[in-house]
């Protein structure tokens, strides 16, 4: 299925293929279908559908100056391109691009670890480089540093922050963009820039100041698409030699909020990582009696029902990293900070383990999921355990459905605002009349550095029904969830490219002044759009008129 980019004739889309093979070689320059498979969303929505968003080509740099010859040639032709790392963004869109017939720039052979400081703990790398790869390169050459890793550890640390994504360490590591430490990116004329002090052309400290003098660009390239980079420089968490974590849970479902504070207390100051929240009262739905209170949000009677089953109504896994003495003076005192808090509450030990943990360690699978999983992903061990989830194997054909979209919705960091949320999301789902894969008052938040709720499939749609019509029919039910939800102020983080119009309409403050900024950037930087138009909603002038044309 041969596709062009939007106003491009085949005789200038051939002799342009023609630029891009001198500029990075013939053998990486993919142009059939077979090739082209790969860059694909395979769990999107419309997957085989007619506006299916597909490359009509996708090229593999080398180099820096490689991708800056590619750019120009898409100057010249005013072809679209769309810059992906590893390309495995899966549940916001895989490595598909906003724009159909775009030609993808896939980084992946630029993976080449540049700095890995374990005295200054910071890495500099290419954006084909992997979580996988720095943690292999970390472990062979012994150094003392661990990496931040999202559930699956394919992605690359480039694109992955490109995209905001996150992780399970420490506050200040979890926030991939956030620990970014300057970048070298290749504009949409083709020079390159790089920010912070790397501005400097002698500078010996590019990874250690990233604001360098004046104003501070890079985020424009996070989410954006202001160009594509090609170097980024991450801080890396100083390895600990010791790890724990322990068990906290409170019995009443209104214990969440001294509970929460207490977290945040020793959360903000830095004294334990991730808080994994939870609540096992999901067991409890079979009983009518609890679901009956469970689904009215009856409180005094689902608190009753939790005690006289002997379970908790919240639970919340604490991590702690440095000896394994002051790990367990932490440990004490969080104990101390929450049962001041929450009289009720009770302490369970969880694991004390030297680090590194060993290969054994990694691979046993020590309880139910996901004891092991989180174990590994709290200390920086990178995998792909996670595809238990989504993966839809010979050996697993019932894993949720066919199609899978991430979409977190965004709540405040406290007990309140959480148990609103629930309530808030339950009426949304109730006046959209939708299923629900939570009972709402059990869906429980993640912490990364923020609180979200999981939407999407979470909400259980398009489950059944992997027609087109149903596919169809479930993007559309996403789309009201994200109007109802911004009405009642909660926005997303994320989105895949189908629904990234609808998650920037969400963004409207003062008449879109936003969006509105940053389009005026884009076409004073980007005149000819070439560089992913439509990315998180900003669309440059010769691709304005496609805003919203997914929602067709
Ligand atoms: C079951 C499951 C669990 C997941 N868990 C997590 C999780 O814990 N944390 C998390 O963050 N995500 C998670 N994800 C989402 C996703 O898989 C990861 O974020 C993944 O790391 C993103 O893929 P990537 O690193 O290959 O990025 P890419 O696909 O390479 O890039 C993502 C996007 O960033 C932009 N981009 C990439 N490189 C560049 C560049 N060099 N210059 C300019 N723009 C660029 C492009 O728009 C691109 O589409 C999960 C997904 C699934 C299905």
């Amino acid at each position: 299925m041969a596709i062009l980019p939007p106003g491009v004739s085949a005789e200038s889309f051939a002799s342009a293929i023609r630029e891009f093979q001198d500029a990075v070689g013939r053998d990486w320059v993919f142009t059939s279908d077979d090739d082209l498979y790969s860059y694909r969303d395979h769990f999107s929505y419309i997957k085989d559908q007619p506006n299916e968003l597909i490359p009509s080509a996708a090229v593999g740099p080398d180099t820096t100056e490689q991708v800056q010859a590619v750019v120009r040639t898409a100057n010249k032709y005013k072809i679209p391109l769309y810059a992906i790392s590893t390309g495995k963004n899966f549940a916001y869109g895989g490595p598909s691009p906003n724009v159909r017939g775009s030609v993808t720039v896939d980084l992946k052979r630029m993976n080449r670890i540049l700095v890995c400081d374990d005295k200054r703990h910071f890495a500099l790398v290419e954006p084909g480089v992997s979580y996988i790869d720095l943690y292999r390169h970390i472990q062979q050459n012994k150094l003392n540093v661990w990496v931040d890793t999202p559930d699956p550890g394919w992605g690359s640390l480039i694109g992955n922050a490109m995209d905001h994504g996150i992780g399970y360490t420490m506050g200040f590591y979890r926030d991939h963009f956030g620990a970014h430490t300057g970048m070298e990116v290749v504009l949409p004329n083709g020079e390159v820039m790089r920010t912070g002090m790397g501005a400097m052309p002698a500078s010996q400290s590019w990874q250690e100041y990233r604001h360098g003098y004046g104003p501070d660009p890079c985020g424009l390239f996070g989410q954006g698409n202001f160009g594509i980079v090609t170097k980024m420089g991450f801080r890396l968490m100083p390895a600990p030699e010791h790890w724990r974590n322990g068990l906290v849970t409170v019995p009443k479902r209104e214990d969440l909020i001294p509970l929460i504070e207490a977290v945040n207390y020793l959360c903000d100051l830095s004294m334990c990582g991730e808080p994994w929240y939870g609540s096992p009262l999901m067991g409890l739905m079979g009983n009518t009696e609890f679901r009956d209170a469970a689904m009215s949000f009856n409180e005094s009677a689902m608190d009753r029902l939790a005690a006289s089953a002997k379970l908790h109504s919240w639970q919340v896994e604490l991590q702690f990293y440095g000896s394994e003495r002051t790990t367990l003076a932490n440990w004490e005192y969080a104990k101390e900070i929450v049962a001041r808090k929450v009289p009720g509450a009770r302490f369970t030990d969880g694991e004390s383990l030297k680090t590194p943990l060993t290969r054994e360690q990694i691979a046993s699978t020590t309880g139910p999921y996901p004891t092991n999983m989180r174990r590994n992903i709290t200390q920086g061990v990178p995998g792909l355990g996670i595809w238990y989830m989504t993966g839809r194997t010979e050996n697993n054909p019932n894993a949720w459905n066919e199609t899978h979209i991430g979409l977190f919705s965004l709540i405040g960091r406290s007990g309140e605002a959480v148990l609103k949320a629930q309530k808030d999301f339950a009426d949304v789902a109730r006046k959209l009349e939708m299923p629900s894969l939570f009972p709402n008052a059990l869906q429980t938040p993640v912490n990364w550095y923020q609180f979200a709720f999981l939407m999407g499939n979470g909400f259980g749609l398009g489950r059944g029904d992997n027609s087109p019509a149903g596919k169809l029919a479930a993007t559309a039910k996403l789309r009201e969830v994200l109007r109802e939800n911004a009405a009642l102020g909660y926005g997303d983080y994320r989105a895949p490219p189908i629904l990234q119009d609808d998650v920037a309409d969400q963004y409207s403050f003062n008449d879109f002044v936003l969006r509105r900024f940053t389009e005026q950037l884009k076409d004073a930087i980007d005149p000819n759009g070439i560089i992913s138009p439509g990315r998180a909603g900003i669309w440059p002038a010769p691709f304005r008129s496609m805003r919203g044309g997914m929602r067709s």
